[in-house]
């Protein structure tokens, strides 16, 4: 097992924690570093059980946590998130080992997770009801917010710690218990987030976090009756299949899917700037992430220019692992990754695509794929239809806006989307005809804590972060009285 140099070695946990209580479980999975394989740890192998124990703590924890005052809610999120900056070195080298990404990206993720939580923490005092103008003089009619009970979360592997507390954070705050299906790749950090969250004070039961085989734990999550709300973030086809059984039973249902988002380069736009941003956009945690620019489309006056900067700017990023010493990419999650971004490759360049740097994984074991450029990719190649969760960014000419629009909206997804321009009229124009949720202008990082975040189309439902983010949470009550 690898040494991770953490200051808490508490916060490496080898059990789940199941309705307050920390469970060893008698099967355990091992999780190991996608950059050598070496095991980072254990988790327990758990299931249907104690995914049925952990609601049942849940049902009372939760109706007592909704009684306790918002302001009460918000300082056990705040302490959390404090927590989590304080450990922030350790919870980085915890997600760096599990799940790959350079240290100092992870560094950047326990931030970005820590602010939902510091952010709920004040929206838990502002949730507020409304008093509407009756239809009748003897009638009176309040509407109260209330929290919407059990949520179930499941997440996935790029963003261990952030992609749970934008659900835990506004959950909590509006006064529900939350139980959370972490991905087997990447339990580590959410057993440690769990870990904080105790310390912080989060009372028993409001939180779990059950490690395990994704089918029982996801069986129950979707099909119990006690859950009130289904909240997923990952791929489309999984997220269908569990909305589709959450509806069974008429859960409340938030999903995040998988984007394919465009990037469209103007020929007035700022060519710097339009590099920086598809190298943040695109090569950020190798690609892996769900607002990614997918698809490069680039106008024909100033496609030489910046097909040759980038190919450049992505010569020189530095591929090794994220342990190991700065490196701005580290490995792919695993062997299917690798080769889902070698067969998009492989399918532009028989369509007439040229590899200007990249094109393979990198020799020498793990799974690092060097970092891509390949110019002259038609709009239905495969990485243009298809997520490519990898560093490989495909440039597709365009000649007039209208032809870039139409590019740009003809697939199912519909998460993010980027534009570089200098033309003003444009900079309104174009993000009003991109069917997206959404829109990043001259800049290719648009997550924060502040704006609501998700999709449309296939992309998903419902938005996290912002004020916006508590919706999701809380149902609305209306009360309709007769004063005479
Ligand atoms: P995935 O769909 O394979 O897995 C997501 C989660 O679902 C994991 O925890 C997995 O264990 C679980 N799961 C799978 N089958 C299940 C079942 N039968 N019952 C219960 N749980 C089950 O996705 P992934 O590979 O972990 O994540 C990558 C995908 O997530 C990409 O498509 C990416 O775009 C998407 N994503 C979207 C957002 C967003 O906000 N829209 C954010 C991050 C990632």
């Amino acid at each position: 097992m690898m040494d991770l140099k953490l200051a808490e070695p508490a916060l490496l946990r080898d059990a789940a924690f199941v309705g307050g209580v920390w469970v060893a479980g008698a099967a355990s999975i091992a999780v190991t570093n996608p950059a050598d394989g070496e095991v980072v740890g254990h988790v327990p192998d758990l299931g249907e059980a104690e995914t049925l124990l952990a609601l049942d703590a849940a049902v009372p924890a939760q109706a007592a946590w909704a009684r306790v005052t918002g302001k009460g809610r918000g300082a056990v999120l705040r302490r959390w998130g404090e927590l989590m900056m304080d450990h922030q070195e350790d919870l980085a080298r915890i997600m760096t080992a599990e799940q790959g990404k350079p240290l100092a990206e992870a560094r950047g993720e326990v931030a970005y997770a820590a602010s939902f939580l510091e952010w709920f923490a004040d929206e838990a005092r502002r949730i507020t009801g409304d008093v509407l103008t009756p239809h009748q003089t003897d009638r009176r009619i309040l509407v109260r917010k209330e929290p919407v009970g059990i949520v179930a979360a499941v997440t996935p592997w790029n963003f261990p710690l952030a992609m749970i507390t934008r659900k835990a954070g506004p959950a909590l705050a509006a006064g529900c218990a939350i139980i959370i299906k972490p991905s087997e790749l990447t339990p580590l950090s959410a057993l440690a987030l769990a870990y904080l969250g105790e310390q912080a004070g989060v009372p028993a039961g409001v939180l779990s976090v059950i490690t395990g085989q994704a089918a029982p734990i996801g069986n129950v999550l979707t099909g119990d009756k006690r859950i009130a709300k289904f909240t997923f973030t990952g791929s489309t086809g999984v997220g269908k299949k569990l909305a589709a059984r959450c509806m069974e039973t008429v859960k409340r249902v938030s999903l995040e899917l998988g984007g394919n988002a465009p990037f469209i380069v103007f020929d007035d736009a700022d060519l710097d700037a339009a590099v920086e941003g598809a190298i943040a956009s695109k090569f950020r945690n190798a690609g892996q992430t769900c607002v990614c620019a997918n698809r490069l489309i680039v106008q024909s006056g100033i496609y030489d220019a910046f097909a040759a900067a980038l190919a450049a700017r992505v010569a020189g990023l530095k591929v090794g692992p994220g342990l190991a010493g700065p490196s701005d990419q580290g490995p792919l999650i695993d062997a299917r990754a690798v080769e889902k971004a070698r067969a998009h490759v492989a399918d532009a360049v028989a369509r007439g695509g040229r590899v200007l740097t990249g094109g393979a994984p990198v020799a020498g074991g793990g799974t690092f794929f060097a970092p891509t450029v390949i110019t002259g990719v038609p709009a239905d190649a495969l990485l243009c239809r298809e997520e490519t969760f990898g560093p490989v960014a495909g440039l597709v000419r365009f000649e007039t806006e209208e032809e870039a629009i139409a590019i740009a909206n003809d697939t199912d997804a519909g998460l993010a989307s980027y534009l570089f321009t200098r033309d003003y009229e444009r900079v309104w124009r174009v993000p009003e005809a991109l069917r997206y949720g959404m829109v990043g202008v001259n800049t290719g990082l648009i997550s924060t804590e502040v704006a609501p975040f998700g999709g449309v189309k296939e992309s998903g439902m419902g938005r996290e972060g912002s004020h916006y983010g508590m919706d999701d949470y809380l149902n609305l009550k209306m009360v309709c009285l007769a004063v005479a």
